[in-house]
């Protein structure tokens, strides 16, 4: 186990279209939380060395920086790492919380990679998110990190969102790339139950995402990331040269990964377990001493091969075809379809095949099933 998530659920407001496990705090309760990590670091077993950590949320950058520092003191002291000098930090962080101070105290504390929540460049798309920040301000908190001497920024943008908002996705990729990020994370606006959109929806106030304009501006974003360098690695994301995501490319290879903080899941080849999700749950179990773990799924013979061919496909590595007459008419069908290319023994989706991902595994996995 050479991987460690660590989530801090705080947010100081929830996005319209987020289901995430968050609490929403004006003050972000910094000594608690560090109290609760400390904790749990006890109980973990320590892994053998760790290669990647990544601070994820909720809204990391809302952490004060000082308490960000002693997160990654508690971290190091509890956990080796392989090689301090190589080990990918990553903090998400959200355009209003990254200043020129905190920046550099990120880098200090030996974050050495940032995943910046832009979304889109739109100030009224910002707002209808409930988003915090403008499109002025992704600007400034990028040049605040490479003022800070960040050499390896990731964004996120969010594409496909409803048609009367007219969101104009070429101009954010546009003004996306030309802050030149090393790495782009793209995600397609899905409805999850209990969000505010999802109400918007019900009473007619928002339409529904639509698969073609999913479609469309999926595969307009390969079109300009492709030209302008980047390469896709998995469905959502793409880098420049080697500025792959090592942290989510190790859950992608089917890595082991502890995760520690309210919500955080640990995976160690053959079982999953899951914390509790609630921050206040979680945090007056670990401080009357108990377990914070949810549950514990140890996965079935049928589960794994399933996790096999949806991790295999949704990567640019591609899934290893084993030789099977049972397969061969389906994949020929596949690839004269322009949804995969096979490179020596593995299958590899093309844009239009991770469109219909979920479709590809489920007759992937009947057939090797037998079903
Ligand atoms: S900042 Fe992220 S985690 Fe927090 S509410 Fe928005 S989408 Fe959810």
């Amino acid at each position: 186990m050479r991987h460690l998530y660590i989530h801090i659920p705080f947010c100081a407001r929830r996005c319209s279209y987020c289901d995430f496990s968050i609490a929403v705090r004006k003050n972000v309760p910094a000594r608690e939380y560090l109290a609760c990590i400390e904790r749990e670091l006890q109980l973990v077993e320590a892994p053998s060395g760790l290669d990647t950590i990544y601070l994820g949320g909720g809204t990391p950058s809302l952490l004060p920086p000082d308490a960000l520092t002693t997160l990654l003191t508690s971290v190091r002291q509890a956990f080796p790492l392989t090689d301090p000098a190589a080990v990918e930090i990553t903090l998400e962080a959200n355009p209003e919380d990254v200043t020129a101070d905190a920046a550099s105290a990120w880098r200090r504390a030996g974050v050495n990679r940032v995943s910046l929540g832009g979304q889109s460049f739109d100030d009224r798309v910002l707002r209808w998110m409930h988003r915090v920040h403008d499109a002025a301000q992704t600007g400034e908190a990028f040049r605040a990190l490479r003022n800070a001497g960040f050499d390896n920024v990731s964004l996120d943008l969010i594409f496909a969102l409803p048609a009367e908002l007219e969101r104009d996705w070429s101009r954010d990729l546009d003004q996306a790339l030309a802050l030149e990020p090393e790495h782009l994370s793209l995600y397609g606006l899905t409805v999850e139950a209990r969000t505010p959109l999802a109400r918007w929806i019900t009473r007619g106030a928002a339409t529904a995402p639509d698969d073609e304009r999913y479609a469309g501006e999926y595969l307009l974003a390969h079109e300009r990331l492709y030209d302008a360098g980047y390469r896709f690695y998995e469905v959502s994301n793409a880098a420049l040269g080697d500025r792959r995501s090592r942290h989510n490319s190790a859950y992608w290879a089917d890595r082991p990964y502890a995760g520690l903080g309210p919500a955080a899941h640990s995976y160690d080849g053959s079982a999953r377990r899951w914390n509790l999700a609630a921050w206040e749950q979680y945090r007056e179990t670990i401080t009357a001493g108990r377990s914070p773990v949810a549950s514990t799924e140890e996965l079935t013979d049928e589960q794994r091969e399933l996790e096999r061919i949806y991790l295999g496909l949704r990567t640019s590595d591609g899934l290893a075809l084993t030789a099977s007459d049972r397969l061969r008419p389906l994949v020929t069908a596949w690839a004269a379809a322009g949804w995969v290319v096979t490179r020596g023994d593995r299958l590899v989706c093309t844009p239009e095949g991770w469109l219909r991902l979920d479709a590809l595994v489920r007759d992937l996995t009947e057939l090797n099933g037998g079903r």
